[in-house]
């Protein structure tokens, strides 16, 4: 099945590797390098099986390409997948990754790793060890560091597009936002709302993320089932993939559907549902790039610089704008504009 999806996706190169003395197990998708060297985090989960590792891979190789080039980055679209245990590695964590930044370093820079799901800017540093292929690295020597609170404050650039579309002003103050999910991005997502004066609305399955933000700020708390289906302005996923679907849709009460939750729609049919409950979408890939705007920094000439990092992340504002403006002109879809105005840049660069 995964393998139909290779010639559908049309990678260029998608690697297989292990490594016999950490038992560390790869999968790297090289999706399109025609804007530039492919970058993307390098999730760690423990798959079902080599299939759901090889679906994943590619799924999230190919929506980096259209992230990194609506970002307006010269980067091109990858990812890494190690199937593992994140919290039962064979040898040590350091040695694990430094294993997986030789990988890297044999693909001689088409792609660039960074964090993802299971993996800190502590990993970055050990696959440096490896490889000088990685980014999001440790601040204290040039890199960017955790890229979540740049994908917070994106989200907050995106929130604030999408309700002046919808009420003629960008304003938070007073708007009721729901976030599910209090981790990396939702956290500071959360902090940044409470203090432009939002009225915030949270859940996450894991009670000490809600008990700590409740120690910061003023903050209503309801059941990770709840979350959902609380009436609100903006409903903010910032969790897992794939939980709006065509059964979940209908127990939406909000007016926004904007978040940082990858593929948080599950296929392209939910959106039309989306659409048709007349919910403001804004596409995911457009709205969550704070995170990989400030990874890519770190290969511009002179690295890192946040406040070229703050500009691009800012921008997020316009080019949501740019999506609803040609949506409404067209009668397409966000998510379809989204797309096509990534595309656009690809095509533009390769002719
Ligand atoms: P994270 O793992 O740090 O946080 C996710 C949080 O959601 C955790 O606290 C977890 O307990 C909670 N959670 C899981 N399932 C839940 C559920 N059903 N209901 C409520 N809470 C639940 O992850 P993160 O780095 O904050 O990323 C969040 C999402 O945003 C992911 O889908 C990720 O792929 C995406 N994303 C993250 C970044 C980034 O910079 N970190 C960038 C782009 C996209």
């Amino acid at each position: 099945m995964a393998i139909n999806e290779l010639t559908e996706r049309k990678h260029e190169r998608v690697i297989v590797a292990q490594d016999r003395k950490t038992g560390l197990k790869t999968i790297i998708g090289v999706h399109d390098t025609t804007l530039g060297p492919s970058l993307g985090g390098c999730r760690v989960r423990n798959y079902e099986s080599f299939d759901h590792a090889l679906a994943d891979v590619l799924r999230l190789s190919e929506a980096m390409t259209y992230k990194n080039a609506l970002a307006g980055l010269n980067i091109g679209g990858g990812k890494a997948v190690i199937m593992a245990d994140r919290y039962k590695l064979q040898v040590e964590r350091q040695a694990f990754f430094e294993s997986f930044g030789r990988i890297v370093e044999s693909l001689s820079g088409i792609y660039y790793s960074a964090e993802d799901m299971g993996t800190s800017v502590e990993d970055m540093q050990s696959i440096r060890r490896g490889t000088k292929y990685v980014v999001g690295r440790d601040p204290n020597e040039g890199g960017s560091g955790d890229p979540s609170p740049y994908t917070a404050k994106g989200l907050l650039y995106g929130m604030r597009a999408c309700l002046e579309e919808l009420f003629g002003s960008g304003d938070l103050k007073g708007r009721t936002i729901a976030v599910q999910g209090a981790g990396h991005v939702g956290y500071p997502l959360v902090l940044d709302l409470v203090k432009a004066g939002a009225h915030v609305i949270v859940a996450d399955t894991n009670e000490r993320q809600v008990t700590a933000l409740k120690k910061e700020v003023d903050v209503e708390e309801v059941s990770p089932d709840e979350i959902l289906s609380v009436p609100c302005d903006i409903f903010a996923p910032c969790a897992i993939g794939g939980i709006i679907n065509p059964q979940t849709v209908n127990r939406l009460k909000c007016k926004i559907l904007a978040g940082a939750a990858n593929n948080q729609l599950e296929g392209p049919q939910t959106e039309r549902m989306i659409w048709s409950r007349e919910i403001l979408y804004a596409p995911d890939f457009a709205i969550n790039a704070g995170g990989v705007i400030s990874c890519a920094d770190e290969l511009e000439s002179g690295g890192f610089t946040l406040s070229r990092v703050m500009e691009r992340v800012e921008r997020i504002y316009e080019t949501i704008k740019t999506i609803f403006q040609r949506a409404k002109q067209s009668g397409e879809l966000p998510g379809e504009i989204a797309l096509a105005m990534a595309e656009e840049r690809i095509l533009t660069a390769r002719t």
